[in-house]
């Protein structure tokens, strides 16, 4: 994180821009009692447990324990760096952000960032010129014309050809001034041993790749003719990351948001072929099975997702694992198996739109493909059979946290596999005891979204917000009172904090917190009042240390009781403390 911002100039931006507001771009928000609710949108779920409190300024999600300020809101769901975040919020807000206080790294950085997507911009308008504009394109042309797809869709893909040529692009790109270290970066272009500069990309038709903003961060490139490799893909850099991304979701996500379902295919050509035929809320993962991240990507989108992968045996294994990963997720999740061994590109080609949306409509739960798959690889009709299948998808069966569901999937094997319910539920329970499987059940919704504040909850909320609290806190409160050990470790450090800064700014505190307290500190402060209550603090105290005493008195009545059986003299050592400890407990009732 940068800290060359000052904390004043950071507090500022904060402050500058309501945090409920911002969230609310992304989240819609509800407000309810001092703080606002809605659905986290860093995991998956339909009852809100994300909570924004707007005075302080803090979100805490109750499911996965996102948190902390509007920058860190915008850092995680964006993306973006401290200083990228602050710099967009100093830009909404008005707020001039001094360029000075970006180091020279930083600068070089930004810089570095932007020269990237301009060069990549560069070479999709080349590439895209090459496809349509020049005599050696006609080949590339053809390739997509014969494919079926329509003037609109290669402009609207900027889909183009990269030339069969030793380094045309080369030297096109350096004749403009374009640096060659950025193409060698990029992957544009390669050196071979004798140290001459060649073209990446020659003779493919080229796929520019774009983020979620329609930047072209990357390209795939397949050949036109039975050469190998098939497809080429840019090299990961800075700006281009595969796990992260999903082909056309720039185009894409506005259908998925208006018909909540995404389909997610495996190719590009699958993904052109579907938009062309007007089905457009069709994504790919780029070369990578799906990954959690693409669930993210399409979480605030979409309810459904259909996996329409090639029945082949990579496709076939990359549906399995994605419906590992959209398990237990709020996903509704469909298999289509594609007919005949078809991939998405053929069938929509020959079938049309219509014929696609068709086969979109059988699309069937993943339980259901499972067994039909293992129902093709295995012979019901014997044993051995029967218990390979029955292997097959008790995996899936055990991992499923709803237990009617899970049930339900039991029941659903007797009938084709021809077994009855007892051998079913015995061959279920040796599996997950062989496994050492423990079953889930279903995950508990946060039902008391507010727990009811426990004396040291308060306690630790009060004086990690008001020096005067930590100060009470510090002289009466004994750190075997607190239970939760992170938050003796965040007393201690606003303790630090205090003595070196004076105060307890949030500001200052992100700075030398560690992960876990500022996991606490917004859980806090979002869980309970913003004002310094002297009385309530008091009152709490004493509670809390008579009930430490009680605990400690407890371990070493215990202690005494233990030794004195044992012929240990040092019991009475253990029934002094006792001793000492009723009578503090009497002081403090
Ligand atoms: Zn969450």
């Amino acid at each position: 994180m940068s800290r060359r911002y000052s904390n004043e100039l950071i507090e500022q931006i904060k402050e500058a821009n309501d945090i409920v507001n911002v969230i609310s771009e992304y989240v819609p928000l509800k407000k309810k009692g001092r703080n606002y609710w809605g659905c986290c949108p860093f995991h998956n779920e339909k009852t809100p447990s994300f909570s924004v409190t707007p005075e302080k300024g803090f979100y805490y999600c109750f499911g996965c324990h996102a948190s902390g300020t509007v920058i860190n809101f915008l850092m995680q769901e964006e993306g973006l760096s401290f200083p990228e975040a602050l710099g967009k919020l100093a830009e909404r807000a008005g707020i001039p952000l001094p360029e000075e206080e970006l180091t020279d790294v930083e600068r070089r950085q930004n810089e570095k960032r932007r020269r990237l997507y301009e060069i990549n911009e560069l070479a999709a308008n080349f590439f895209h010129n090459c496809l349509t504009k020049t005599e050696m394109g006609k080949v590339g042309l053809e390739y997509f014309q014969k494919r079926g797809l329509s003037r609109e869709t290669i402009d609207k893909f900027r889909l183009g050809y990269a030339p069969d040529s030793w380094d045309k692009l080369y030297r096109a790109f350096t004749e403009r001034k374009i640096p060659e270290a950025y193409l060698l970066k990029l992957g544009l272009v390669r050196k071979n041993d004798n140290g001459r500069v060649y073209d990446y990309f020659r003779n493919r038709v080229m796929f520019p790749i774009c983020d979620g903003k329609g930047r072209v961060v990357g390209f795939g490139g397949r050949v036109l003719d039975d050469s190998t490799p098939k497809y080429l893909n840019s090299p990961e850099t800075e700006i281009f990351n595969k796990g992260h991304l999903l082909f056309a979701f720039d185009k894409a996500y506005k259908t998925i948001r208006r018909t909540k379902q995404a389909i997610l295919v495996e190719g590009y050509m699958d993904v052109i072929s579907a938009h062309n035929a007007g089905v457009t809320n069709v994504v790919a993962s780029l070369g990578t099975a799906y990954t959690k991240d693409h669930g993210r990507l399409l979480m605030r989108q979409a309810e459904e997702i259909i996996l329409a992968y090639d029945m082949d045996g990579a496709g076939r294994k990359a549906v399995r694992r994605a419906i590992d990963l959209l398990q237990n997720t709020d996903f509704k999740v469909r298999v289509l198996a594609m007919p005949d061994g078809k991939d998405p590109d053929d069938y929509v080609s020959n079938h049309g739109r219509d014929g696609f949306l068709t086969i979109i409509d059988k699309a069937i739960p993943p339980f259901e493909f499972l067994l039909n798959q293992a129902m093709i690889g295995h012979d019901s009709t014997d044993m051995a059979g029967k218990q390979a299948i029955l292997d097959e998808l008790f995996p899936f069966i055990s991992h499923t946290e709803n237990s009617v569901k899970r049930d339900s999937y039991l029941r659903a094997l007797a009938l084709p596999l021809w077994l009855d319910m007892g051998t079913i539920r015995q061959s279920f329970k040796e599996f997950t005891r062989r496994g050492r499987i423990t079953l889930v059940s279903e995950a508990q919704p946060v039902k008391t979204l507010i727990e009811p504040d426990s004396d040291e909850t308060y306690i630790v909320a009060q004086a990690v917000q008001f020096p005067k609290a930590w100060q009470m806190v510090h002289d009466y409160v004994e750190d075997k009172d607190i239970v939760q050990e992170v938050y003796r470790t965040l007393l201690a450090t606003c303790g630090k904090v205090l003595q070196e800064t004076g105060g307890l700014s949030s500001a200052a505190l992100e700075t030398v917190l560690s992960e876990e307290e500022k996991t606490a500190y917004s859980r806090l402060l979002v869980l309970t009042d913003t004002q310094f209550d002297e009385i309530r603090l008091e009152e709490s105290i004493r509670r809390l240390r008579i009930q430490s005493l009680r605990r400690q008195y407890k371990e070493h009545s215990i202690a005494a009781d233990k030794m004195s059986r044992a012929g240990d003299t040092a019991f009475i050592e253990e029934l002094k403390k006792c001793q000492e400890i009723q009578k503090e407990i009497q002081e403090w009732s």
